[in-house]
């Protein structure tokens, strides 16, 4: 296995309503199998998935979270408007999105956008990753598999790491089960999330800050099989039940 991996230098600051995937073609000569992570950042900018700070008027709830989290009740409010179920309220928010991610302040960022703009993740990551794969088939003929990644923390650990929130092209999970081990024995229930390792690695090539690089290349990245069930359901999930039993 040699995959490489390069980052898409010299895009612009993103807008609404640029083509996304025609400005990262103009970058990159893909071929067949490339692996395109895109930070879902840009393309929440490029779709115009963006609310004014000054836009939004805080409920009663926001206003409360907002006390007690020392964030500013509208943005809190953003952060309600797009949860579907709320899991923790402080220190900080943590929810269930209509997509299926858990994630922190529901993933709604101040950062590499115009002051009072607030960015939030795209509604369906799924059919956005699979609207830059068919873009990008469409301008070049090449079929590549697209991740479209956040940066999102994590439990037990510190530190953020890139995630992925929607890919296409390929399976999410790579499914060891029934496979056998080096000593013969079957493996139970090793399944490996690929598309996050993929997203954490490219979020690391991506950077947080000022770097520009909101997309990156793996290629020779072998195909793996498996399966698309990266989130668990709510019943699986004995975290989100154990966060739930906090919060009535
Ligand atoms: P997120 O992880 O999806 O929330 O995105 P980040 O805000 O962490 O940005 C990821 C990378 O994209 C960083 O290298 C940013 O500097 C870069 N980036 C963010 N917005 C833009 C943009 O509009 N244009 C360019 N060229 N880079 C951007
Ligand atoms: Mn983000
Ligand atoms: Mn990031």
């Amino acid at each position: 296995m040699h995959i490489e991996i390069a980052p898409v230098e010299g895009l612009p600051l993103i807008r609404e309503g640029d083509d996304l995937p025609a400005l990262i073609c103009d970058r990159v000569a893909f071929d067949d199998g490339d692996i395109l992570c895109v930070a879902s950042s840009v393309f929440s900018k490029a779709k115009g998935y963006t609310r004014a700070l000054a836009s939004i008027d805080p409920g009663e709830r926001a206003a409360r979270i907002g006390a007690m989290c020392g964030e500013d009740p509208r943005f809190i409010q953003a952060v309600l408007d797009e949860s579907e179920d709320i899991l923790l309220e402080a220190p900080f928010v943590l929810s269930t999105l209509a997509c299926g991610h858990v994630g922190v302040r529901a993933g709604v960022d101040q950062s590499n956008v115009e002051d009072g703009l607030l960015i939030l993740l795209p509604p369906d990551p799924m059919a956005a990753a699979q609207e830059i794969r068919e873009r990008i088939f469409g301008i070049t003929g090449a079929d590549v598999r697209v991740i479209l990644t956040d940066t999102c923390g994590r439990s037990f650990r510190r530190g953020q790491t890139g995630t992925a929130i929607g890919w296409s092209g390929t399976p999410a999970i790579r499914d060891y089960r029934g496979d056998t081990d080096l000593f013969g024995h079957v493996l139970k229930i090793t399944e490996e999330a690929v598309v996050d390792e993929i997203a954490g690695f490219a979020n690391f090539v991506m950077g947080e800050s000022n770097r520009g690089v909101p997309a990156v290349v793996f290629r020779n990245c072998p195909a793996w099989t498996g399966h698309d069930e990266l989130y668990f359901t709510a019943d699986e999930d004995i975290t989100r039940a154990a966060l739930k039993k906090g919060i009535q």
